[in-house]
């Protein structure tokens, strides 16, 4: 069986993705791969809504400048283990 549109996002992928996905750093059809599995995997929605909400957190903390690649790895480490820890 062949899935349409090509590409698969599999849940290990959209994590690896996410942020690129919420950056707006995706081409289209790698946005539509994602916005796919998001509507089928409650799991990664849930995931997605919750750094969603901690990026424009963060934005609304901090407008002046944007978060450093460091500090933004080091979110995604917690967001992750708050994840794991919860399931
Ligand atoms: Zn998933």
């Amino acid at each position: 069986m062949s899935e349409p549109g090509g590409k698969h996002v599999d849940c290990h992928e959209l994590g690896r993705r996410l942020y690129e996905f919420l950056d707006q750093e995706l081409s289209d059809a790698e946005c539509q791969a994602i916005r796919a599995h998001l509507e089928h995997c409650a799991g990664c929605d849930d995931q997605l809504r919750l750094e969603e909400r901690f990026l424009s957190h963060l934005r609304d903390c901090c407008t002046a400048d944007q978060a450093p690649p460091l500090f933004r790895e080091r979110i995604t480490i917690i967001v992750r283990e708050t994840l794991e820890g919860r399931g």
